[in-house]
């Protein structure tokens, strides 16, 4: 394992360290509540919605914290695999700042740019017709 892929490793496992700490302390949390609040009965209508709500506010959190956690696990495997950290466009090496910006980056900045300035440059030809469009309209101003 080379220096940059032990360092790279390292970065990511904390992360993952730290995902799952914040999982389970936010599980722990909905469970105390559960406790304390255990008969939703006591409530009117509009309280227990409201911690209905409550409730899927956190699980969505949790879920996508979840969802990070396993695109991390993807990470660490692919770092194993000896793939992780080179761009899917060119095959080069992505900056190390930037993959300790961006852990789940696929490209290296160049490539990024690139592809920036095609969609940036097909989102103007969309506009180009659009204001076509509405020129059509000025042509018969009768309707
Ligand atoms: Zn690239």
């Amino acid at each position: 394992m080379t220096p940059r892929m032990a360092e790279l490793r390292r970065s990511l496992e904390a992360r993952r360290r730290e995902l799952l700490a914040s999982v389970h302390d936010r599980m722990r949390a909905m469970r105390d509540e559960h406790e304390t609040n255990p008969v939703k009965g006591g409530m009117d209508d509009w309280e227990v919605s409201e911690v209905d709500i409550q409730e899927d506010i956190e699980l969505g959190l949790i879920q996508m914290k979840a969802e990070t956690l396993s695109r991390i696990d993807e990470s660490i495997a692919r770092l194993d695999a000896g793939v992780y950290g080179y761009c899917s466009s060119c095959g080069g090496e992505i900056a190390m700042s930037r993959l300790r910006a961006l852990p789940f980056a696929v490209r290296c900045l160049e490539c990024e740019a690139q592809d920036e300035m095609n969609r940036l440059r097909t989102r103007k030809g969309r506009d180009h017709s659009h204001y076509g469009d509405r020129s059509h309209l000025l042509d018969n101003p009768g309707n």
